[in-house]
């Protein structure tokens, strides 16, 4: 029988990726392999010789075959990093990008500017990585987090019990607001963060065939706008905020100008800032709630 070692593998997968047009099949084979074997990535290389084992080489063939399908490698492995935390995914949740990773510095540079216990809820938590990485980061931080899909609520379990964060993050299912009028101990929040679903009908039928194809796409279409969401946010947002308080959402590239106007139309908040992301893209939306409302 044809012995396969590490390194043959890896020739193996990057060719086979590669004629697929996977992007990055370098990395894509280190990672898969990485992933069966146990092994650190680095370990692939101080091993290249070692023979795999039939078992891992079934189970590679199945990870491989869904990786030439264009299915994303953080589904295949059942995590990504995200903030420099290892965040468990499956398809029930949206694969944490680098780009919401500046939503969460934002945050934590709010709550570092103010005292005491903080009181945060997170809209549309999927995964939980955006709670879970306040929490980690500002231990001052309480959390409620919100998700309409239960499916997609047990990940975040499961992520905020592998950082140790369940009593201080609160894991509620429901639409938006929905379950956190009943919570009559949460009161109002200090910040409120989002990255809700935010891609139009137009834009969502031209998205890459690993997202379209693989991520769960009640996590990302709202309307034929992709506005739907920020518009029902905003609508109840003040009932929810502390005198000067945040609201922070992550928003499409093209999106900045509308959501600054729903904001400042509200006439709730005293500054609306925007940030982009590494792309030069509109990204994250900081709105401040006035002092005197
Ligand atoms: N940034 C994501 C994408 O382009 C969309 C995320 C979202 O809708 N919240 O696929």
């Amino acid at each position: 029988m044809e012995s396969w070692t590490i390194n043959k593998l890896l020739v193996w997968i990057h060719q086979y990726l590669k004629d697929k047009g996977i992007e990055s099949p370098r990395l894509h084979a280190e990672l898969l392999l990485s992933n069966i074997l146990g092994l650190k990535r680095i370990e692939l290389y101080t091993q290249h010789d070692k023979q795999v084992s039939k078992q891992d080489l079934d189970k590679l063939h199945v990870l491989v075959k869904r990786a030439g399908l264009h299915e994303p490698i953080a589904y295949l492995v059942g995590k990504t990093e995200f903030y420099s935390l290892e965040i468990e995914v499956s398809k029930d949740c949206l694969i944490p990008r680098p780009e919401t990773e500046l939503l969460v510095q934002r945050a934590i540079e709010f709550l570092r500017m103010r005292d005491g216990i903080q009181s945060v809820c997170d809209l549309c938590t999927g995964s939980g990585c955006i709670a879970v990485a306040i929490a980690k980061n500002f231990p001052q931080a309480n959390l409620i987090a919100t998700d309409i899909s239960d499916q997609a609520l047990l990940i975040a379990a499961r992520n905020t019990e592998k950082f140790n964060l369940q009593n201080r993050i609160k894991l509620l299912s429901g639409d938006l607001f929905d379950p956190v009028i009943p919570q009559l101990d949460t009161g109002k929040f200090d910040l409120i963060v989002s990255n809700p679903p935010y891609v139009s009908n137009i834009e969502y039928e031209k998205l890459d065939k690993n997202v379209k194809d693989h991520e769960p796409q009640i996590a990302l279409l709202a309307g034929h706008d992709g506005l739907d969401i920020y518009k029902r946010i905003i609508e109840k947002v003040d009932t929810f905020l502390k005198p000067n308080a945040a609201l922070i959402l992550e928003i499409g590239y093209a999106q900045g100008k509308t959501v600054y106007e729903l904001l400042d139309k509200t006439n709730v908040f005293s500054e609306i800032r925007i940030d982009r992301d590494s792309q030069n893209n509109d990204r994250i939306v900081t709105a401040i709630k006035q002092h005197s409302l």
